[in-house]
């Protein structure tokens, strides 16, 4: 067996022995592999050993994958930043994005996604530790934000993502993942007809939190593909 495969089944372990922790079903939980900076031929072998959903950063190099694995099955997510110039590619070629913060962007998507495929998934990113520097609409304005999203034809959208400050804590983790759930719960009052059923939350580092608190997918690279080298990138 290759590592990736040996890895990818010690995380379903590590995802389903979680789940028995949190009473709930391994199935309520898909793992998104976060392949940024990872070659074409290693998703191969992750898709090989059963994985389906993968996530990318960087849309030049999501493309150039997408393209080179355009013979795979795969449901392809963005978890970038978004630039509002850069939207159409990625209305036209993902079906979820994980990281739209603001109503610009969704209704760019809205309009840019084509009539042939059907409504792209979005979570509204959270900035849940509410930290100056990170993306992520403020808890303060998630309603008004997605009362708005909830209404573009073209856009299903799906739930709520977020990237707490990072705790090495595993207790310390749980907080801000509860608090986002809490937060879903809200939308979930405030827009009874858009299906909200998704908490995008939990990396290597703080998957098991994350699953206790309720998420629904879990974003995980460094743990199925290795660490990360940078230095390769253009
Ligand atoms: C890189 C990245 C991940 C994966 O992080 P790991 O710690 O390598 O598991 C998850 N989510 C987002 C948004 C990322 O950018």
């Amino acid at each position: 067996m290759t590592q990736i495969t040996d890895r990818l089944d010690q995380l379903r372990v590590q995802i389903a022995t979680a789940a028995e922790h949190a009473k709930r079903q391994p199935q309520s939980i898909n793992l998104l592999a976060v392949s940024k900076t990872r070659q074409a031929d290693e998703l191969r072998q992750a898709w090989s050993a059963g994985q389906r959903d993968f996530g990318e950063n960087y849309l030049q190099e999501a493309l150039d994958k997408i393209d080179a694995l355009s013979d795979l099955d795969i449901c392809w997510h963005f978890i970038g930043p978004i630039q509002s110039n850069k939207t159409r590619p990625i209305a036209e070629n993902f079906s979820w994005v994980h990281s739209v913060d603001r109503f610009k962007v969704a209704q760019r998507l809205n309009d840019q996604r084509p009539a042939s495929l059907p409504p792209l998934n979005i979570c509204l990113q959270v900035n849940i530790s509410e930290e100056a520097s990170k993306s992520g609409v403020l808890p303060a304005e998630l309603t008004a934000l997605a009362t708005e999203v909830a209404s573009l034809p073209n856009i299903r959208l799906r739930g709520l993502m977020a990237i707490p400050a990072s705790d090495a804590d595993p207790q310390r983790q749980r907080a801000p993942f509860a608090q986002l759930n809490v937060l879903l719960h809200g939308l979930q009052q405030q827009l009874p007809n858009t299906p909200l059923d998704t908490l995008s939350m939990g990396m290597s580092g703080d998957m098991e939190a994350a699953i206790l608190e309720g998420a629904t997918i879990v974003r995980i690279g460094t743990a199925l593909f290795g660490p990360r080298d940078y230095s390769q990138q253009q």
